[in-house]
């Protein structure tokens, strides 16, 4: 094991490793009006930009222990048909304001969004897209996802999806209340090959309780035997006094700071092994992906969307607690699904906190979204310099930069 590497990451193990957007939410202080948001997204779309969007599904028939997403657990599946009437109805209130050829990708994400019926998607994915000529992908729920859902995939013609595993041990799983049986994930990917999807993209979480590196080593050997596209290896946030979530469930067991790392570097080095190639800090690509020439040459950004095969751009949240990125403005939509719901029904803007960002918190942001465009820079090149990493306080740039040198020395 590489003690160097795994000293550093203990050190930072602080950082948010998530953390896309400057300042956090909590620190949001400049609020700005719905209009003033909408105006300047306008003149950066004028300006040449282009607008990624994500629409949020918020449901999920159990919740698992671990989560810290925004959700609505429910077994009822006609909430989420009327939801889906609602959220049409908060893009139908953008749509018309918005240079519809300077769209270029949807994301749909949760919660689950194949909680919904395959019919429901259907509806949903051609209001929003009607012409089918966004680059899609969607989060995929094993448990949740059937053929039907594949068919509606194939047919608009999504280009991704990202499947949460978490983890193929099914101890580990039941024990966070998320129990998939191995049989039902190797379904997922014979169907993402029978219905031509082009990319597969896996998230796993390491640090979650009763996992060791013994059970993290085999789950990955498991998982790898699927040949997924794309692996992000994300360390558990166990934050219980700030998801309620984790709170209604009490403490749980998890490994201490330098074993969490251990497990990290354990199924990295098994990653590296079968060729994925090392984005720094959790981000795993194979060169077989579609999106790997793209993403070599730097054309990507690191989005509240995950990794995607653009440049960075703004983006526009639809639903509950979404958040939307106007190139200087930040936005968040109410996270309360039934407020989220009132406020629509009744023609109101669904905005409830928002943030004008300073210079510094936008060129920070910029650094956050180029993060893997500049990958291959060297420690103290001229872009990645110890003095531009305080400037803008990124650690996780100078860890991303050393794992990235590590895995050169290593391979
Ligand atoms: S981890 Fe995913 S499936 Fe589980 S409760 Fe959270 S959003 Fe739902």
């Amino acid at each position: 094991m590489n003690e160097e590497l795994l000293n550093l990451l203990c050190q930072h193990d602080d950082i948010k490793g998530r953390f896309i957007y400057s300042p956090l939410i909590s620190d949001w202080s400049d609020p700005i009006s719905q209009m003033s948001f909408i105006q300047d997204l306008q003149k950066a779309l004028h300006n040449g930009d282009f607008l990624d969007l994500y629409a949020h599904i918020p449901f999920c028939k159990e919740l698992c222990t671990f989560c810290g997403c925004n959700v609505k657990i429910t077994s009822q599946k006609e909430v989420a048909n009327h939801f889906v009437q609602n959220l049409i109805q908060e893009w139908k209130g953008y749509s018309p304001l918005l240079p519809q050829n300077q769209i270029r990708s949807l994301t749909l994400g949760g919660g689950t969004p194949t909680f919904l019926e395959p019919e429901t998607l259907n509806l949903l994915i051609q209001e929003i897209d009607p012409s089918q000529k966004l680059w899609k992908q969607i989060e995929i729920d094993p448990r949740s996802t059937t053929q039907e859902h594949f068919k509606i995939l194939k047919s608009h013609k999504f280009n991704r999806i990202n499947v949460g595993i978490q983890d193929m041990n099914n101890d580990v799983m039941t024990n966070v209340n998320r129990y998939q049986s191995p049989e039902r994930i190797a379904e997922i990917f014979n169907w993402a090959k029978e219905y031509e999807i082009p990319e597969v993209f896996v998230d796993l979480i390491f640090g979650l309780p009763g996992q060791t590196q013994e059970s993290l080593s085999a789950s990955t050997k498991q998982l790898l035997e699927f040949s997924p596209d794309f692996i992000n290896l994300y360390p558990l946030v166990h934050v219980p006094w700030l998801s309620d979530t984790q709170k209604a469930y009490g403490h749980f067991e998890t490994p201490k700071t330098r074993e969490k790392w251990q497990l990290y570097l354990t199924a990295r080095s098994l990653l590296l092994e079968k060729g994925y190639e090392s984005l720094g800090y959790g981000h795993f690509i194979h060169p077989k992906a579609k999106s790997y020439q793209a993403i070599k040459k730097g054309v990507v950004s690191r989005q509240l969307m995950g990794i995607l095969p653009f440049k960075p751009a703004p983006y526009l949240g639809l639903g509950p607690g979404s958040l939307s990125w106007s190139g200087h403005m930040m936005k968040q939509n109410e996270k309360v699904t039934e407020k989220y719901l009132h406020l629509v029904q009744n023609g109101l803007s669904t905005h409830s906190k928002s943030h004008l960002q300073s210079n510094l918190e936008v060129e920070r942001t910029q650094a956050f979204q180029n993060l893997f465009a500049k990958q291959k820079l060297q420690l103290n090149s001229k872009w990645i310099t110890d003095e531009k990493i305080s400037e803008l306080g990124i650690e996780l740039m100078k860890v991303i930069a050393n794992e990235i040198s590590a895995e050169q020395k290593e391979t």
